[in-house]
């Protein structure tokens, strides 16, 4: 009797100490200190253990993945998930792929892509756009678009179910550096045929003010600091949304308060960096969350906007 109770209350422990397995995100970052922001954001999304990998290399990922991916049984691996961050994008997006090979059958964990917050921040921002209707048949223009928040800006509109069609400009200070950015996602993606991807060059504030004037929507997404376009919109008869994600001062878009979250100025609608910022951790905590439901979701640009649908 004593024998038949000790087993079944070795059972029901067993099994209770499955289910309770505590939820393990690794965070993985190329950068000599694993970023302080990403590990912040991760303990306050739920997580009960943060273990973090810094100055992580293509070279490191094999050992590293197989750990997480071979110390807990199949059904617990929803348990484990990786998080890749880093300030350099291209660095991240190497750890990501080279993780991604590890995987075989169901031995794999769920992964999030996130470098220098750049997947989180562009769905906030196309969101924080489209609370305001549909991005079809707009003018789009992304000034400073050749960086990773920017780029990330274009293809998520351009590979958006809801945009059927769009004339989106991806800007730059020299036309070539557009022109190679948009051939790159041209060539990464299916562009839909209603979407026109075109560069252009916006290297000062005439040049921005001129390429702005007939826009829908604007997106500024230029380096930390730097004012893109000066307030000549405010004299402009057009409804515009527009959209600065530089958070330090002065402003990407000048008579764009960073805290505008959809503030009316003049004829448009404007938000600022801080207000599209506040979205922007709804979301990345959101994906954290939902990393831990199974082992096979994969977070990156397109994902992570479609999980942010549902809450903008
Ligand atoms: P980035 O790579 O630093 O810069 C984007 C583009 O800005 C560059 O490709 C460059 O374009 C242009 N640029 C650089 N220096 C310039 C200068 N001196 N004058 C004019 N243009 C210049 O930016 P990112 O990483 O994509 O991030 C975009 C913005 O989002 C940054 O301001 C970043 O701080 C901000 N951010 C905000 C949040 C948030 O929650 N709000 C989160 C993450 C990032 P060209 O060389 O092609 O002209």
């Amino acid at each position: 009797m004593a024998g038949r109770f000790s087993l079944s209350t070795a059972n029901t422990l067993s099994h209770f100490a499955s289910i309770m397995k505590p939820k393990i995100l690794i965070q993985f970052d190329p950068d000599a200190h694993a970023s302080t922001f990403d590990s912040i954001v991760a303990i306050d999304s739920g997580v009960d253990q943060l273990l973090q990998r810094a100055n992580v290399t293509e070279r490191d990922i094999e050992g590293l993945v197989h750990g997480a991916m071979f110390t807990r049984g199949v059904k617990d691996l929803c348990r484990t998930a990786l998080f890749f961050g880093g300030s350099n994008v291209e660095n991240t997006e190497a750890l990501v792929a080279a993780a991604k090979k590890c995987f075989f059958g169901p031995m794999r964990v769920s992964i999030m892509s996130d470098p220098n917050g750049s997947n989180t921040t562009a769905a906030a921002a196309v969101l924080s756009a489209e609370k305001h209707g549909s991005l079809s048949e707009k003018k789009i223009v992304i000034l400073a678009g050749t960086g990773p928040v920017g780029q990330r800006i274009a293809k998520i509109i351009a590979s958006a179910a809801s945009v059927v069609s769009a004339s989106i400009f991806v800007c730059s200070r020299k036309l070539e550096k557009a022109t190679s950015v948009v051939d790159d996602l041209s060539s990464s993606m299916d562009v839909p045929t209603g979407i026109e991807l075109q560069p252009a060059q916006a290297g000062s504030v005439d040049e921005a003010a001129e390429l702005t004037r007939d826009a829908d929507v604007v997106f500024a997404a230029g380096a930390a600091g730097i004012c893109l376009m000066d307030d000549r919109w405010q004299q402009n008869d057009r409804q515009q949304i527009l959209i600065d994600i530089n958070a330090v001062p002065p402003s990407g878009i000048a008579g764009v308060e960073v805290m505008d979250t959809g503030e009316q100025r003049g004829n448009s609608v404007c938000y600022g960096a801080i207000g599209v910022g506040g979205l922007k951790m709804k979301i990345h905590k959101l994906a954290l969350q939902k990393l831990f439901e199974t082992n096979d979701l994969v977070l990156d640009t397109e994902t992570i906007y479609q999980l942010g649908t549902s809450l903008a």
